[in-house]
């Protein structure tokens, strides 16, 4: 409690303080010397979506280039092996984004020449929108908006065990080629044998920069199972698919069910489907099992639930952001968030795979589906009626409010 020293006595102290006060104005320096520490690590772990350059292409399969970039203004944020970052384009009237794994590792971006990588396949047979685009037309010195690295897709030492079976397919390896870079420059403490499932040698992505890194280091391991019938085998290749049998031999004590192997799968929809189905038949423990995300379904009409009827609706979105009210066309068979980016509307967005929550709205009319498969929203979310519109479908015309960006 302050003790009060009588009138005089406090009227002169306040005077003095306001003297020194004002020559502590008068003496300081232009710069902020102010430095707030939790501010500065939640900025760093957190940052704004931030200008990137590409300074480096390669190709690393017959359909797949490494882009590798570096900060324009400021160092490159804190991420984990198995992260991914969401890259923003703009393709004629289209505002869009997609999440790449980043596939260099997180000791490359450190310092003042930090960069980080990301691998894209070019989209097969009428797909490939963004990333034919990036594919085709990126080039040396160009410069991307990127948002912050994001996921849940990494090695956590006090859950996972320090054998992991990493099983992938496709452009699935990338994450893992950052986790096997990581793991053999010392910084990450596991053993990691990746299945990798490929049709031939031909589509393999990254196989040179795997054989070095396996060569380099005997923590990591790479078996390829190639699933074409004509597929001309190495040695150590297997031919078919991850099967239960390949997944059991290369478990540590080949024993899934009771043995200590944490398992990463990474790859297309489908083949998180038979995988799951093939570590069910091993009864692994879910508790053993991390699944990377990898979109949502190309067709939803052929999802459990989905109303076939509407299939080919088209239906009016009510979009409202703040005072502002615009109305847009929606099919029933493309998810919200497309339908907005069409119309050039820009909502944040960094999974396009329903689980991490960035292009959450709310709903104020209309009828939805969500396939069970993608739906991650929280009760509350539910109960107050907000979706994620990356992985949302309209079924009726509909009212939806969203953040002003
Ligand atoms: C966590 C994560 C990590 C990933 N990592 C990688 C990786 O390392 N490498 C890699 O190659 N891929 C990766 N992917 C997949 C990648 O994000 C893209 O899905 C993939 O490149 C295909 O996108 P696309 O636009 O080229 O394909 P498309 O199949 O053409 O399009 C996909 C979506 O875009 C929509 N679309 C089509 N036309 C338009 C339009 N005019 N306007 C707006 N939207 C439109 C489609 O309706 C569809 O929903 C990852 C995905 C996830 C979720």
């Amino acid at each position: 409690m302050t003790k009060i020293k009588g009138l005089i006595e406090d009227i002169s102290g306040a005077i003095r303080v306001t003297k020194k006060r004002e020559e502590a104005f008068k003496n300081a320096k232009d710069e902020n010397l102010y430095v707030d520490p939790i501010n500065q690590v939640a900025r760093a772990l957190h940052p704004s979506p931030f200008l990137v350059k590409v300074i480096k292409i390669e190709d690393v399969s017959i359909t797949s280039r490494m882009f590798t970039f570096q900060a324009v203004n400021n160092t490159l944020p804190i991420f984990q092996a198995g992260n991914y970052v969401s890259i923003r384009v703009k393709i004629g009237n289209t505002v869009t984004s997609r999440p790449y794994s980043i596939s260099s590792a997180p000791y490359e971006a450190r310092g003042e020449n930090g960069f980080f990588s990301i691998t894209v396949r070019r989209g097969e047979d009428g797909t490939g929108f963004v990333s034919n685009y990036l594919y085709d037309h990126l080039k040396i010195q160009d410069t991307l908006e990127v948002e912050m690295p994001f996921g849940h897709f990494y090695f956590e030492s006090l859950r996972d065990s320090k054998d992991i079976v990493g099983i992938a397919g496709g452009s699935g390896i990338t994450p893992f080629y950052s986790m096997a870079k990581e793991i053999a420059h010392g910084t990450l403490d596991y053993n990691l044998t990746i299945l990798y499932g490929s049709l031939s040698h031909l589509d393999i992505i990254l196989e040179k920069e795997l054989d070095e890194i396996e060569r380099k280091c005997d923590r990591v391991k790479v078996i390829h199972v190639l699933s074409d019938e004509n597929a001309k085998l190495n040695p150590e290749d297997l031919k078919g698919y991850i099967s239960r049998d390949v997944i059991k031999k290369y478990s540590i004590d080949q024993d899934p069910k009771n043995g200590k192997t944490t398992y990463f799968i990474c790859g297309p929809l489908p083949m998180y489907k038979y995988i799951k189905g093939e570590l069910d038949g091993l009864n692994v423990p879910k508790r053993r099992i991390r699944m990377e995300v990898f979109g949502t379904d190309k067709d939803v009409s052929k999802i459990e639930g989905f109303p076939i009827e509407v299939k080919n609706e088209q239906y009016k979105i009510t979009v409202v952001r703040g005072i502002k009210e615009d109305v847009i066309d929606a099919y029933a068979n493309e998810p919200i968030i497309v339908a907005l980016e069409r119309h050039g509307i820009l909502i944040r967005s960094l999974c396009r795979s329903g689980e991490c929550g960035a292009c959450r709205c709310k709903v104020l009319e209309g009828e939805f589906f969500i396939p069970k498969d993608v739906d991650y929203r929280r009760l509350a979310d539910k109960r107050f009626n907000y979706i994620h519109t990356c992985s949302c479908y309209p079924l009726s015309d509909m009212k939806i409010k969203i953040t002003i960006l």
